[in-house]
C-alpha cells in the first residue's frame, strides 16, 4: 500500500510517536520506583500492552497521549487536512481502548490511565502530584481512575484532578 500521508503529516506523526517515553514520564516511573512501586514495562502478555504493571497490585497503568487515544482536552486537535481520516483513526483507537480495558477488568485487573496532558502542556500537574494520586489508588482498591491535566473542558467524561474552566 502506497504511503497516503503528506510530508507534513508524517512529521506530526512522527512527532506524537516520539512523545512516547518523554522527560515528565520518565520523571514520574522514577518516582513510583523511588516510593517503592516495582513494576514491569509494556507487558506483551497483558491486553493493550500496559506501560506499566504493578502485579502485585493487581494495576495495569496506561500513559495516553491524548491525540492518539482522542482524549477531550485541549491538547487534542484534529489536523485541518484530511479530517475524516484522522476521525476514523482515532476513533478506531478509542474503539480499541475500550476493547482493552473491558479485558483487564474482566481478568481482574484494576486500570490506572495518565493523560498526557496532565504531564506536560499548560494544564499539566507536578510530577509529585501525579505520582501520590497513582501511589493511593495503586495501594487502594478502585477498580478506575484517569488523571487529566487541570484544563479539562467540562463535560460527560468522569474525570479526575484539579478542573478548571478558565486559565486564571
Ligand atoms: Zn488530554
Amino acid at each position: 500500500m502506497t504511503d497516503v500521508l503528506t510530508p507534513a503529516q508524517r512529521r506530526l506523526n512522527m512527532q506524537r510517536i516520539r512523545g512516547r517515553d518523554t522527560a515528565p514520564e520518565m520523571t514520574l516511573r522514577r518516582l513510583l520506583h523511588a516510593g517503592g512501586f516495582r513494576y514491569r514495562l509494556h507487558d506483551k502478555k497483558l491486553p493493550g500492552r500496559p506501560d506499566l504493571v504493578f502485579s502485585r497490585f493487581g494495576v495495569a497503568m496506561f500513559v495516553h497521549g491524548c491525540f492518539w487515544h482522542g482524549h477531550g482536552c485541549p491538547n487534542f486537535k484534529l489536523p485541518v487536512t484530511r479530517r475524516e481520516f484522522w476521525e476514523m483513526k482515532i476513533a478506531g483507537n478509542k474503539a480499541r481502548d475500550k476493547r482493552t480495558c473491558s479485558a483487564l477488568l474482566d481478568a481482574g485487573w484494576r486500570i490506572l490511565t495518565v493523560w498526557e496532558c496532565s504531564l506536560k502542556g499548560p494544564g499539566r500537574l507536578t510530577a509529585e502530584s501525579i505520582a501520590r494520586q497513582c501511589e493511593r489508588f495503586i495501594s487502594g482498591r478502585q477498580q478506575e481512575l484517569e488523571i487529566s491535566g487541570n484544563r479539562m473542558a467540562s463535560g460527560p467524561e468522569k474525570q479526575t484532578g484539579a478542573r478548571q474552566k478558565e486559565p486564571t
